[in-house]
């Protein structure tokens, strides 16, 4: 499409920002040099998510010298999703690339992103084929969630974990980002129709500052798993998931309940001491089926507000033909 509007970038750099002074000026330098050498109108846009130090401080000395710079500050440190998609609402361009402020990406592989959103892709993903970190608390579970993550999602990537990405910025606009979701990207993406490709890229020790996470990231990847494995199956049909687990309970109980309902009927035995356990087993199961329905009807009922009260479909339509008017009419005053 033609972007007839000289002041919007073609490429938006979203770098999420906590605590990074001790890096912002030599990033800066250095995505400076390849950005001007990939000769695109471009931007940087540094999200500082609530940082202590003076890392808002020096985006905005370099943003008053380079026009090219923009800085997204948010209220508090909201954590790494977060700032990302605020960093991807403020971004202008028609690609959006997706990098750590602490150097540990470098922006010397940023032209090899690129190149392959140009040879056909939505996302174009970094893949740490090398890594340095340390194994047992990096590397191992980062192994092990690469894996249930690509059969979980049935995206065949190698890296989940790493945000040195490019995108079309459609593929990452239309994703609703959330708690720690922002792993997820690709399987998100992936499940509305996006073409995703991995580039290999250089891993590097963090140079300055320290990471912002420990071994405890492990569980918290652990239950994201769970959720996106949860959205992307049953989202739209939640009762799906709830239902057979609550019928099975409610006629496993029913069952145990005739049962022993016959036996005081016809032999008169005394339930509540000859079958006691029996008797529990049944109530709790009752109880547990009825409960586990209703939660499904009312995860049906938010399923619904979801979709309708935020305009999503449980669809997306790449194109159409002959385009509707009204779109027709606007990609012409474009
Ligand atoms: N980050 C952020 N908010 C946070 C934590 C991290 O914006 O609450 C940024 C951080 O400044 C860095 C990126 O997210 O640019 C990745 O963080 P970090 O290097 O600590 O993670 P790791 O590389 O260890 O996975
Ligand atoms: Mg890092």
């Amino acid at each position: 499409m033609l972007d007839t509007n000289p002041r919007r970038p073609h490429l938006s750099i979203v770098i999420p920002m906590y605590n990074e002074a001790a890096s912002v000026e030599e990033l800066y330098r250095r995505l400076s040099t390849v950005l001007t050498l990939l000769q695109a109108r471009y931007e940087i846009v540094f999200v500082d998510d609530g940082s202590t130090d003076e890392t808002a401080l020096l985006v905005r000395a370099i943003g008053a010298e380079d026009p090219f710079v923009r800085l997204v500050k948010l209220a508090r440190n909201y954590g790494q999703t977060a700032a990302l998609a605020a960093g991807f609402d403020q971004a202008r361009g028609e690609v959006i690339v997706s990098m750590d402020g602490d150097l540990q990406h470098a922006p010397e592989d940023l032209p090899r992103l690129i190149d392959k959103l140009n040879e056909g892709y939505d996302i174009a993903s970094g893949w740490r084929e090398r890594r340095v970190d340390a194994f047992w608390t990096r590397r191992l579970p980062s192994r092990v969630a690469n894996w249930l993550m690509a059969r979980l999602s049935g995206v065949a990537l190698h890296d989940f974990g790493t945000t040195f990405k490019a995108y079309r910025a459609p593929a990452i606009k239309r994703i609703a980002l959330y708690g720690d979701l922002h792993r997820f990207i690709p399987a998100l993406a992936s499940w509305q129709g996006a073409r995703i490709a991995e580039v290999p890229i250089t891993n590097v020790e963090r140079p300055g500052g320290r990471s912002h996470y420990g071994l405890s990231r492990t569980w918290r990847v652990a239950a994201d798993l769970i959720t996106v494995r949860f959205l992307l199956r049953y989202l739209t049909r939640p009762l799906h998931f709830f239902g057979p687990l609550g019928f099975g309970a409610l006629a496993g109980g029913l069952a145990g309940g005739g049962y022993l309902t016959v036996r005081k009927l016809v032999f008169g035995e005394q339930i509540f001491l000859a079958h006691g356990p029996l008797l529990i087993l049944s109530v709790l199961l009752i109880q547990t089926g009825i409960l586990l329905i209703g939660l499904g009807l009312l995860a049906e009922i938010l399923t619904r507000i979801y979709l309708d009260g935020r305009h999503r479909r449980i669809y997306r339509i790449e194109e159409l033909v002959p385009a509707p008017i009204a779109r027709v009419r606007r990609s012409k005053r474009a």
